[in-house]
């Protein structure tokens, strides 16, 4: 074990998370704060939030803390609650495999043996994130040569890599999103068991595949992790719908994909909001567009063609997406072939839709991420429209689209127009918005 002085000493380590250590050591017991808290203030990043580690057993820190609860039963862990702020206090673990209830593949269904600071750390997932720091004393406890491979920017499994994926398969996707977020290495066994453990990821329950893509997508990294999940082939058992697509490289996938994420650490930068509903149709689009070019529907699909479709897509239960995101994610999609229409009453009903300002974004997107040959001048008329949706009061669409302009001749019938117009196809069309064929290389 290696001791060192935190110098100078970590002082962003929050109130609440030194007043939670103080008064578990005032009633005697062992406290430390462990985990991302001490890995990002030593890398001199924001951390999220601290975990504090103890001695001290579930009921006891509970009895402690009036403002606490108990929660999780695969592993029980104590909420200390400062108002919005909470402080996760977990029990130090036991170590040794006869605590475990083992599944047949390995897997750890349930761990609640206490043990030793010691044993603690072995338990953890990556030496970095098994680092005790003591805010009282300024002290890191290191049993793992976590300073080490902080020092020199690796992610190292602490213990045998293809054991401790067996164990929680959810690791190799915590092992990518570290690795994109500190811009680290995975050390060579920690990368190799990875790659020879993937498929294992199809065992993860819905609801932590959920959690931990939260984690991946909206914690401000999304475009380089995105990157590291694709590299390790981990998307694939993730999103059924996308295999085939992913496999294959498609064009559209990939730049959708690479924009959206790119635009999400943006907006979170910028302090916006971000929906994991904007992430599932960026996800979706590609198969849905694929899937109605197929049956000759091309972009211009209607909306009950596309919800047949989708009802009939995975990805939402696989992930557990909570039902508000999956019906949002439903009308990002259906409302795009709107977007291409000419009729006056499809523009009205797009641009006084809810969800037109979302339906829009993605809608630029798709332009941005250049694969679907979206006109530069449909994407002006409707940012146009977009920008005037954003100040108060119900847009007034007095204007005719640009598509219509060329066309129109002062008096002419508007029914004779449109006939017209649909037989040259000499504007916009599901046709000219189709991907390239053959796009696979
Ligand atoms: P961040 O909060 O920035 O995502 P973190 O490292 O704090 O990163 P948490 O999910 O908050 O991640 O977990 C806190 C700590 O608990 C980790 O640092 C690690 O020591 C341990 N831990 C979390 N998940 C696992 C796991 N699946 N297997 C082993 N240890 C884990
Ligand atoms: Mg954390």
């Amino acid at each position: 074990m290696t001791q060192e002085t935190a110098n100078p000493p970590i002082q962003a380590i929050s109130k609440q998370a030194r007043s939670v250590v103080a008064t578990l050591r005032d009633k005697g017991f062992d406290a430390f704060v462990v985990g991302g808290g001490v890995r990002d203030l030593l890398l001199n990043l924001d951390p999220k939030d601290f975990d504090v580690a103890t001695n001290a057993r579930p009921e006891e820190v509970r009895a402690i803390f009036p403002r606490s609860r108990i929660i999780g039963r695969r592993f029980r862990l104590v909420h200390v609650l400062f108002g919005a702020e909470v402080v996760e206090v977990a029990t130090f673990r036991a170590s040794h495999q006869a605590c475990d209830v083992l599944a047949s593949s390995g897997r750890i269904l349930a761990d609640n043996c206490y043990g030793s600071i010691e044993d603690d750390a072995q338990r953890r997932d990556f030496t970095i994130n098994a680092l005790y720091y003591d805010p009282i004393g300024h002290t890191i406890m290191d049993f793992v040569k976590g300073l080490e491979d902080l020092r020199d920017g690796v992610i190292r499994m602490i213990g045998v890599p293809e054991q401790r994926y067996r164990e929680d398969p959810v690791r190799m996707l915590r092992a990518v999103r570290f690795a994109a977020k500190l811009g680290f290495q995975l050390e060579a066994e920690t990368h190799e068991a990875l790659l020879r453990l993937r498929p294992s990821l199809d065992e993860v329950s819905p609801a932590r595949l959920f959690d931990e893509l939260m984690k991946c997508f909206l914690g401000g990294y999304a475009q380089p992790t995105l990157e590291g999940l694709l590299r390790y082939g981990l998307l694939e058992s993730l999103f059924p719908e996308c295999r085939t697509l992913l496999l294959a490289q498609d064009p559209l996938l990939h730049n959708l994909l690479h924009h959206v994420m790119c635009d999400t650490d943006l907006r979170l930068k910028q302090g916006k909001p971000v929906t994991p509903a904007f992430l599932m149709a960026a996800l979706l689009w590609p198969a849905l567009y694929h899937t109605l070019v197929a049956q000759g529907q091309g972009a211009l699909a209607s909306q009950r063609v596309m919800r047949r479709i989708l009802v009939s897509y995975t990805h939402f239960e696989r992930l557990a997406m909570p039902r508000r995101f999956r019906a949002i994610a439903d009308e990002i999609l259906v409302l795009q072939p709107l977007f291409l229409r000419r009729e006056q009453k499809h523009l009205d009903a797009l641009q006084q839709h809810p969800r037109f300002r979302a339906a829009c974004d993605f809608f630029f997107l798709r332009a941005r991420s250049g694969v679907e040959a979206i006109p530069e001048k449909l994407v002006a008329f409707w940012r146009e429209r977009y920008e005037f949706s954003a100040s108060p009061g119900v847009v007034q669409l007095a204007e005719t689209p640009p598509w219509q302009v060329a066309e129109n001749e002062p008096g002419q019938p508007q029914k004779k127009r449109r006939r017209r117009r649909r037989s040259t196809r000499s504007k916009v069309s599901g046709a000219d918005l189709m991907v390239q064929e053959n796009p696979i290389p």
